[in-house]
């Protein structure tokens, strides 16, 4: 069986929708599955790793970055930290015929379909809004405020679903994970 060609899949969600919980288990029961390390302005939350998570990086850090052209794309989110996704590990990946993995927002998502459109667009989606609630209160990293920030992006993110090639619909967190490699061509079985 010939393997379909390397090729970089973009992974796009609302809040909480459990992109990064997807991507933890992808870390851990799928390690040869190569995903890009974004650099963010933001703190660090408790467990979080420099290098491995995110890059934690100032302001003047991004903002120098972003001149240099280091960024594939970037994008301010939540209106308050800035995200942005280094464009030479993806491209060395690619370049060798390796897949790649972006975990990213929509506006990311939308800067990336500009530049790179043979990638594949993955929109992960809540089983229902009300869901989508649950999930932001019970992870309980965000205050009010920023609680309601999120889901009022949520709500006009969602409406975007129809702009991507492929839904999965994140129900069960094993079962959305093993969905994505699938949808990567990545004849892989899970680590378990
Ligand atoms: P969090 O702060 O909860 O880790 O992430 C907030 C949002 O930023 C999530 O929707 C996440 O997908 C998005 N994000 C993470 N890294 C990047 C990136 O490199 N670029 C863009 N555009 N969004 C990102």
């Amino acid at each position: 069986m010939t393997r379909p060609p390397a090729r970089l899949t973009v992974l796009a969600g609302p809040t909480a929708v459990g992109k990064g919980t997807v991507s933890a288990d992808l870390r851990a029961r799928y390690p040869q599955v190569w995903l890009s390390v974004s650099a963010t302005t933001r703190s660090p939350r408790p467990g979080e790793v420099d290098g491995v998570h995110y890059h934690f990086v100032s302001p003047e850090e991004f903002d120098a970055m972003e001149a240099s052209g280091e960024m594939l794309e970037t994008a301010l989110v939540h209106g308050r930290n800035r995200y942005g996704t280094p464009r030479r590990p993806v491209e060395e990946r690619l370049a060798a015929g390796e897949p790649a993995l972006l975990e990213i927002d929509l506006q990311g998502a939308r800067k990336v379909r500009e530049t790179m459109p043979d990638a594949q667009f993955v929109f992960l989606a809540p089983p229902s809004f009300e869901e989508l609630v649950r999930r932001l209160v019970g992870r309980g990293t965000e205050d009010a405020e920023e609680r309601e920030r999120r889901l009022a992006t949520a709500r006009v993110e969602l409406a975007a679903e129809s702009e991507f090639d492929h839904v999965i619909v994140n129900d069960d967190v094993h079962r959305a994970t093993d969905e994505l490699v699938s949808l990567m061509g990545l004849p892989l079985a899970p680590t378990e």
